[in-house]
């Protein structure tokens, strides 16, 4: 579970790590009270989505007074940022910024092991830099059982490249940060701007923490974090139909019958759009054994109203439900869509009757749909529209 930067904020207050005051509002009027009741002095209002890159678009705000802190809250609410809608900010008390850094300690699943990343670079554009220049972010491996005690928070520090005057207490709030790692059952803590204040103190200012769900059950406090109003409508559509759905922040739709295969499929998206400007798979859809039209039609209708969505990648392993059944379903799934079709379908079936299966959306030729031969060129063809799509001509 990933929580808002409110919440993470209140949590890393409850660890010790220095933070500002924030307050979270719902409306201008909120967020005006809440200036005053952080001195009445200039404050940022920041938008509360659990994505990133809030600052980029115009969802952090810096407001000199209450009024403007109301004023700029009205701007920021009911925006979408990558197709999360705004409900909330966080009044947070400004900081007087003399440097930004970057600090994230996560679990590294392939290494069995934690690890922790720190930069003297921090800001908006860590992706960016990690991609750039590897060097300015350090990466230092974290033993589960020693954890980050002083001598690992100073090897962190020192393989960033902090200046001596600010090391030790960077070190400290990094150690503070691994508390909260630790304590709270956490996968991801990430700070991103630590900063260093004009008058020397180094205060986490945006915070992203994901906690484990499997230790739910050692911390009945988080039940209380989760965001049950924010059950995604399209997730919600989904159950109601019975689909197996999970709404997913990238922009290539995948439809797939059989979780495995499904959750592959996710993975070679992920890894096709390497190569097409970083886009990600839009959801999850296991349509199940039986690809009957209307499931399809159902699915099919649910992920081409994802407003992120910007071309489908459906890929079919043919089994007791043959290709030829499935090719069927797709093409009355696309009748019964009519002009809610407007997206790009790219269609990989493979398994029982595929030649059938092929000839059959062949002969249907319809206009949205290409075929693939293989899972990988499937996804690489489906990556490579969805990015048409969304990149500047
Ligand atoms: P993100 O873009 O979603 O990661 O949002 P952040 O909370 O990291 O804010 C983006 C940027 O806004 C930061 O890197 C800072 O440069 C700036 N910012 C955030 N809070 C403050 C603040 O209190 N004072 C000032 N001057 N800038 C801030
Ligand atoms: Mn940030």
């Amino acid at each position: 579970m990933d929580l808002f930067e409110y919440q993470a904020r209140d949590v890393f207050e409850k660890h010790g790590v220095p933070v500002l005051g924030g307050i979270v509002a719902t409306t201008p009027q909120e967020a005006r009270a809440a200036a005053e009741r952080l001195g009445g002095g200039t404050v940022v209002v920041k938008a509360q989505v659990k994505t990133g890159g809030r600052g980029k678009a115009g969802g952090v705000k810096l407001a000199h007074n209450p009024d403007e802190a109301g004023e700029k809250a009205g701007e920021i609410l009911g925006m979408d940022i990558k197709g999360h809608t705004v409900h909330r900010v966080m009044v947070a008390a400004g900081a007087r910024i003399a440097e930004e850094y970057y600090f994230s300690v996560l679990l590294d699943r392939a290494e069995r092991r934690y690890l922790a990343m720190c930069s003297v670079e921090g800001g908006m554009e860590i992706e960016q830099l990690a991609v750039e220049r590897p060097d300015a972010l350090a990466r230092v491996a974290v033993d589960p059982i020693v954890g980050i005690d002083a001598a690992k928070a100073a090897e962190i520090v020192a393989a960033a490249g902090f200046a001596a005057d600010v090391a030790p207490q960077v070190a400290e709030v990094i150690q503070k940060l691994w508390t909260v790692y630790r304590e709270e059952d956490a996968t991801l803590v990430e700070v991103n701007p630590l900063v260093r204040t004009t008058d020397g103190a180094v205060v986490a200012l945006d915070g992203k923490v994901t906690l484990d769900e499997n230790a739910g059950f050692r911390h009945p406090d988080h039940a209380e974090l989760e965001d049950t109003a924010a059950a995604d409508p399209l997730e919600a559509r989904a159950k109601d139909a019975d689909l197996n759905y999970v709404k997913l922040d990238g922009s290539v739709g995948v439809i797939g019958n059989g979780a495995g295969l499904v959750m592959s499929t996710l993975d070679v998206v992920a890894y096709a759009g390497e190569a097409h400007g970083g886009v990600k798979p839009a959801n999850f859809l296991d349509i199940g054994g039986g690809a009957s039209a209307s499931v399809m039609a159902a699915g099919l209708d649910i992920i081409l109203s994802d407003p992120q969505v910007h071309a489908v990648f459906v890929n079919v392993f043919g089994g007791i439900t043959a290709c030829d059944a499935v090719a069927n379903g797709i093409v009355a799934a696309l009748d019964i869509l009519g002009d809610h079709a407007t997206k790009p379908l790219v269609v990989r079936l493979d398994g029982n009757n595929v030649a059938e299966g092929r000839a059959i959306l062949a002969a249907a030729a319809h206009p949205l749909v290409t075929l693939a031969d293989t899972m990988d060129g499937g996804a690489d063809e489906a990556a490579r529209l969805a990015h048409a799509a969304t990149a500047a001509p």
